[in-house]
């Protein structure tokens, strides 16, 4: 899955766990994983960032912090291995232990984009449900956190795709590929959705702050 995936079905997964999620924490645990991209030329992709008893280990001090209430950003985390990566790639669950399972699906069939575009039009429609999406909130400033690996996607998007040679057949032909032309399409959605939020919060903090001056 592209970033955009993961980071709402992060959302869509850990949703029914609470009520008070801090949004922007969970879009971005969700591409937490992918941090390896970044340094890749000393840790292979989908391995100890990716390992299910890693990530449990590095999440057992917040379990004991806040019990209960870390579980759903807990699951945001993990969903990108048991989910988001199932579909798309292969990876070691266990690392550095077990048999490398996934579904294979390439990053840009049409299968995976669907996946990533009916989770963009849920992930929009609880927004709107929810009333976080043009909620004069303080807070919604935070959403820029997402925000800004996604706009970076291209970047790491070419590196990956310099990784896996599918530079020809997408990054390359960015404009004239229907599913290339989908995929950004998605991307500027959520990238609208997370500018209206942090607009929101940026007003709403101009608002507090005249309110104070008063
Ligand atoms: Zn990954």
């Amino acid at each position: 899955m592209f970033f955009l995936g993961h980071m709402v079905w992060a959302y869509l997964f850990s949703r029914p766990l609470s009520n008070h999620l801090n949004i922007h924490l969970i879009m971005l645990l969700g591409i937490l994983p992918d941090i390896d991209i970044l340094f890749n030329s000393i840790i292979i992709h989908r391995s100890i960032t990716h390992s299910i008893p890693i990530l449990t280990l590095t999440f057992i001090p917040f379990f004991i912090k806040y019990r209960y209430r870390a579980l759903p950003y807990y699951i945001a985390l993990t969903q990108h291995i048991f989910f988001g990566d199932l579909i798309v790639g292969k990876t070691q669950l266990l690392w550095p232990f077990g048999p490398t399972i996934g579904l294979g699906f390439k990053l840009t069939s049409i299968e995976s984009i669907f996946i990533e575009g009916l989770g963009l039009v849920v992930f929009i429609i609880l927004l709107i449900k929810d009333k976080a999406l043009f909620s004069l909130e303080k807070r919604n400033i935070l959403m820029i956190i997402p925000l800004i690996p996604l706009l970076i996607f291209p970047l790491t998007f070419t590196a990956y795709s310099i990784e896996h040679s599918l530079v020809n057949n997408f990054a390359k032909n960015i404009v004239k590929d229907d599913i290339a032309s989908l995929v950004s399409i998605l991307h500027i959605l959520l990238a609208i959705v997370l500018i209206i939020m942090v607009s929101n919060g940026i007003r709403a903090h101009i608002k507090v702050s005249k309110y104070r001056e008063k």
